[in-house]
């Protein structure tokens, strides 16, 4: 049967057009491309990308306050105005838009500004009615936000809407201890919005190490959050321009904007699977096997929409494996095991690669390398913010099972203990390391005795 593609990609987010671009430019696929908002995904339009220029937005008070302590006497950030920041925004994002836009166009992929869903395992339909058949179909639609089921929460926010905001919120609530929750919250406070952040657990950004999470959670208190552990809220009702919110607790709160960061699901509602095989697992993400292929041998599955680990370098990582697979004759998996990641939170952000401490400790004995110091640049200013630095090592082999950051810039760093750890360095490789100085990052290579060993398995 002569298809109109090799290839439809539904998508056209970080592993969509990572998947288009590759498959088409260096494997010569013909290929087709839907995407029914705008070229760039989530982590371009509405997500990483704004969201960390939102975060240097609003750092500029922490900053100043800095600053002052360095001799800078009456430094003061001004007044801050979205509007300008907004237009600023638009801009730059329309600018990676485009450049995704070329990128696939100097490729020969032929991209369909519209919805597509699947017809049958080798057919999509597009929203005009247009029917467009390939040899495969890569559904990477991507996620999108979730709430959690309480009356009124339609009148809360997600975190696509924080980027289109006609004006900053006198008031705001959160909602979550997560990344996003807990990213937002840390831009919120610092462009100067009173916010109040709730979440249901006793310290935030759970899956991440302990001891990291409880440094950033006394972060977002001391950054000027109203940090709430222990509750949710149970009902939302609008008064007039504001948001009355009511709290497990019995009490009740106005808030002029209210934010729910509370998850993400898979976006596969209405992708017309029912017209195929495909599995779904229980939350709505499609069922894959390491090559990224549904049980429909054609149809095939990248990114979040498959929830596994749900960060853009991943799916891109997925989607250009999947073309060197299937259409370059190079089969290529995804190792999902030790993928590093980042919270930018401010001053201090979380990063962390390979297992933390509590799941070191359920797995086997494991030596801890850790410190806790206030960083040269910080404490000469006068403040007591600490920085964490933690290795988990494992006794028996050397080998370094997990790193852990809580300080400024720790996703950079993060980034490059991540090549160590992932080729097995052992704790005497990292010791064999000369120190670059004065760094907070020399601290990974200059631990020499253990801070605490576990001998046994947590139970
Ligand atoms: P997360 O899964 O990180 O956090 C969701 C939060 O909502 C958790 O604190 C969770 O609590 C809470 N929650 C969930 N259900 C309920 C409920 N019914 N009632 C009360 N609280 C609830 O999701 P996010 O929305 O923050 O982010 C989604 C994903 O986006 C992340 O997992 C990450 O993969 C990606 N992301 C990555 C970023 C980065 O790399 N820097 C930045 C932003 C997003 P609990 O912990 O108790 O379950």
């Amino acid at each position: 049967m002569a298809f109109d593609y090799d290839l439809f990609v539904i998508g056209g987010g970080s592993g969509g057009v990572r998947a288009a671009r590759i498959a088409a430019s260096e494997h010569g696929a013909r290929v087709g491309l839907a995407e029914e908002s705008r070229l760039g995904g989530t982590c371009v339009i509405r997500g990483c990308v704004p969201k960390k220029l939102m975060i240097f937005a609003s750092q500029a008070r922490l900053m100043t306050e800095e600053m002052r302590g360095y001799g800078w006497e009456g430094a003061e950030a001004g007044a801050f105005d979205w509007s300008v920041f907004r237009a600023k925004l638009d801009a730059e994002l329309s600018r990676l838009e485009l450049v995704y836009r070329a990128g696939l166009t100097r490729a020969g992929v032929d991209i369909h500004d519209q919805r597509a869903v699947i017809a049958d395992h080798h057919t999509v339909e597009l929203a005009d009615g247009t029917r467009k058949t390939a040899r495969h179909i890569l559904i990477a639609a991507g996620g999108r936000p979730s709430k959690i089921g309480i009356p009124g929460e339609e009148l809360a926010l997600v975190s696509d809407d924080l980027f289109v905001m006609d004006a900053l919120p006198r008031r705001a609530l959160l909602v979550g201890g997560g990344f996003i929750a807990c990213e937002f919250a840390t831009i919120l406070a610092g462009l100067g919005v009173e916010t109040v952040q709730v979440y249901r657990g006793d310290a935030v950004l759970r899956g991440f190490d302990r001891e990291a999470r409880d440094l950033a959670t006394l972060q977002l208190s001391q950054i000027g959050v109203d940090l709430r552990l222990g509750t949710t809220p149970t009902r939302l009702d609008r008064e007039g321009d504001k948001i009355r919110v009511r709290f497990e607790d019995g009490t009740d709160e106005r808030f002029d904007t209210v934010l729910f960061a509370t998850g993400r699901i898979p976006y596969t509602a209405g992708l017309g699977l029912e017209n195929t095989e495909v599995r779904l697992k229980p939350n709505g993400a499609i069922e894959v096997d390491e090559w990224s292929q549904t049980c429909v041998p054609s149809i095939f599955a990248v990114g979040d929409v498959t929830d596994r680990v749900n960060l853009t370098p991943v799916a891109i990582r997925e989607g250009h494996a999947f073309a060197d697979t299937v259409f370059g004759a190079r089969p290529r998996k995804v190792d999902h095991s030790l993928v590093a990641s980042a919270v930018y939170l401010r001053p201090h952000e979380v990063a962390s690669v390979g297992l933390t401490e509590e799941q070191a400790r359920a797995k086997g004995p494991v030596d801890v390398y850790a410190t806790q110091f206030r960083p040269m640049r910080s404490a000469f200013a006068g403040s007591d913010a600490k920085v964490m630095m933690k290795l988990l090592v494992d006794p028996c082999t050397d080998r370094v099972l997990g790193c852990h950051i809580f300080g400024p810039e720790a996703g950079e760093m993060i980034q490059l203990a991540a090549i160590p750890i992932g080729m097995g360095a052992t704790k005497a490789q990292f010791d064999a390391t000369i120190a670059v100085h004065p760094t907070a990052a020399e601290e990974l290579v200059t631990m020499r005795v253990p801070t605490r060993r576990h001998a046994e398995i947590a139970g």
